[in-house]
């Protein structure tokens, strides 16, 4: 499959599964924009080594005027979006009665709203082309629960029910919206969990293994080029009539 002449926006794409999406799109030839913070210039020297063209744009996704910009510079650069991957997420583990009520606003402007944003402002130019893809990182835990993370569950499912119903006002048109429900993939987001559980645990390794066997049958991580893959064929012809769906990617988790 080819991209060529396509742009792709990925949200949080300077780390993690993110910048696994940008890399699988940019070597079916998309352009890309990435976005997120830290080390920006290492990500965009991954993707620019592809061939392909790249930008960056650093909006905080807690922001919609900074979201409205970066649609805007997307635009400008690449004459619109047509591949959007809302990826952008942060996590928090506390009991609901602990909650900081500062983490639970950021989990769900950083983990839901942004999507919101994005596809409002995207999705008029793919109706003008009559060709887009949305594509929401969702989770596991946008399909089941976790004791401890109320405000990333509420976010993931809040995801997903998001994605059914965009796909559901693009039905007729070339525009797809779908949700990826991926189990543990060892990224930052990932490794602070398992760093809390060794201050427990009181080794690293058998943190790991302990927070994989508690969900995740397989015993091994999804990978972020798994997930890019399984990105790369939701934009494609094959995948024209996968709407609304949440497809789980998760080593057996929601098959228990
Ligand atoms: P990560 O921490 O490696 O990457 C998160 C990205 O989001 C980074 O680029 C970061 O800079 C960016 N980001 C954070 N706050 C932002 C903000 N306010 N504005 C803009 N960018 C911001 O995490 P990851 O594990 O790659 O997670 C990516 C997505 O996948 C998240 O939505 C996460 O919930 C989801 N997910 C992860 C796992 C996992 O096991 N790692 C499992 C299921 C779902």
């Amino acid at each position: 499959m080819t991209l060529h002449g396509k742009t792709a926006l990925v949200t949080g794409s300077t780390s993690g599964i993110g910048l696994g999406i940008a890399l699988c799109l940019a070597k079916a030839g998309a352009n890309l924009v990435l976005n997120g913070f830290g080390d920006s210039e290492a990500a965009l020297a991954e993707v620019r080594a592809l061939g392909g063209e790249v930008r960056h744009h650093p909006a905080d996704m807690t922001r919609p005027e900074q979201i409205e910009a970066m649609i805007a510079y997307a635009e400008a650069e690449f004459g619109g979006v047509d591949i959007l991957v809302n990826n952008a997420g942060i996590q928090h583990v506390a009991p609901v009665e602990a909650f900081p009520v500062e983490r639970w606003d950021a989990i769900i402007a950083i983990n839901l709203s942004s999507a919101f944003h994005t596809t409002r402002l995207a999705l008029p130019g793919m109706r003008e082309r009559n060709w887009g893809r949305i594509i929401n990182i969702a989770s596991a835990h946008g399909l089941a629960a976790s004791a401890g993370k109320s405000a990333y569950v509420a976010a993931k499912h809040g995801l997903v029910g998001l994605s059914k119903s965009v796909a559901l006002e693009t039905a007729t048109t070339g525009v797809t919206c779908n949700a990826i429900c991926p189990g543990w993939v060892l990224t930052p987001l990932v490794q602070a969990q398992i760093d809390e559980r060794a201050k427990v645990d009181g080794d690293v390794a058998r943190a790991r293994h302990a927070l994989l066997a508690e969900k995740q049958p397989s015993l091994d991580f999804v990978t972020p080029e798994q997930l890019g893959e399984l990105a790369l064929f939701l934009c494609s012809e094959a995948a024209a009539q996968v709407r609304g769906a949440a497809w789980n990617m998760d080593g057996g988790w929601l098959a228990q």
